[in-house]
């Protein structure tokens, strides 16, 4: 045998995941949520195996009719996928296979990693001031171009009138707004752009839902560019379980409420407990936050050894940088004293 990956495989930075080697609470390097999902998942899921032995609703029908309503638009402006990754790939091998991407610098590792898979051309344009360059993005020739918003690994976000700026300016031919951590932020969704055709939207249960273990992203845009994903995606790569779980954490919008009033909540008491310590962290619409100009090995290797995980900036294409995410209380009462060991052994933070 001679299998020979293709040649342009070669130099592919696979996705590296955040470590999970840390206590319960202590799990802070992959934004997930630090909730449970709902507690309306165990009968749900349990009826669902019931099912097993057929395969899954390929369109998942119901799931869509909920997202439907929940965002006001036709379920023929919904696709729904194995995490909002499976989107990825399918919107970089449709639209931009051979062709180009444009995104920002650093980006979502996986819009880098789909595009040189796909052989995509990949113009990466660097922050300013830890936003996306609209500006100088909007310029750039491509098939397809990837806004994060909010950003991924910073938090930061740009309004909706600068996205649409974008959406009007751009020399992309297809827009991706991924907006896995809108519902933590403050700025409106591109959802008006999605109905209009202008642009799709990628969302994820993966995060404020508490659901990244059972991988349901979805899409929201013109039924004629979900077509061509549907025409090309294995038909059941949303499982029964999966659609069932998903189907029962949308319908518990109480537990999402109290979910994400205490994200908001922790993400003020994290950012000031790292003010307290002499850090400056980038101001954050998002689940996580980034903290730029530390010592990234010994803030992380701090961490390690008192139970906790968070993400090395380098990791994320942001070196000198640690990015944490939001935990709950008992996440909160373990970073205290990693927070307060870091800066008590840094010559450079002074205490405020
Ligand atoms: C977490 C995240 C996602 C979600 O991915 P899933 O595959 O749905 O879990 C998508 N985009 C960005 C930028 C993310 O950080």
């Amino acid at each position: 045998m001679t299998a020979r990956s293709r040649p342009w495989l070669a130099g592919l930075r696979p996705y590296r995941p955040g470590s999970h080697e840390a206590l319960e609470a202590g799990m802070l390097a992959s934004n997930e949520s630090p909730f449970r999902a709902s507690a309306t998942l165990p009968e749900a899921i349990t009826a669902a195996i019931g099912s097993l032995h057929r395969y899954p609703d390929p369109t998942a029908t119901r799931l869509r009719e909920q997202l439907a309503d929940l965002h006001d638009v036709d379920p023929e402006y919904l696709l729904v996928g194995n995490g909002s990754d499976e989107l990825i790939y399918l919107l970089t091998w449709a639209f931009a296979a051979g062709g180009s991407v444009v995104c920002a610098d650093p980006a979502y590792q996986l819009d880098v990693i789909t595009a040189q898979v796909a052989r995509a051309e990949v113009h990466q344009v660097p922050l300013v001031d830890w936003h996306h360059d609209l500006t100088a993005m909007a310029a750039v020739e491509a098939d397809l171009a990837y806004v994060v918003n909010p950003h991924n690994p910073t938090g930061t976000a740009h309004p909706l009138e600068a996205i649409t700026a974008f959406a009007g300016s751009s020399h992309a031919d297809l827009l991706v707004v991924d907006e896995a951590y809108i519902d933590f932020a403050s700025v409106d969704s591109a959802l008006p752009l999605a109905r209009e055709g202008k642009a799709v939207v990628l969302r994820t249960l993966s995060k404020l839902y508490g659901l990244a273990g059972a991988r349901i992203g979805y899409l929201i845009g013109d039924p004629a560019v979900l077509d061509v994903l549907r025409s090309i995606r294995p038909p059941f790569s949303v499982n029964t379980l999966a659609q069932a779980a998903a189907s029962a954490a949308l319908g518990d919008t109480e537990h999402t409420r109290r979910a994400l009033i205490a994200t908001l909540r922790n993400r003020d008491r994290l950012r000031d407990l790292l003010r307290s310590h002499g850090l400056r962290p980038v101001a954050s619409e998002a689940n996580f936050i980034l903290v730029p100009g530390v010592d990234e090995r010994r803030f992380v290797g701090t961490a390690a050894d008192l139970g906790v995980a968070i993400r090395p900036g380098t990791s994320l294409g942001v070196p000198g940088a640690v990015r944490i995410t939001v935990p709950d209380d008992a996440g909160l009462a373990l970073l205290e004293p990693v927070i307060a060991a870091y800066a008590r052994d840094s010559p450079g933070v002074t205490e405020v």
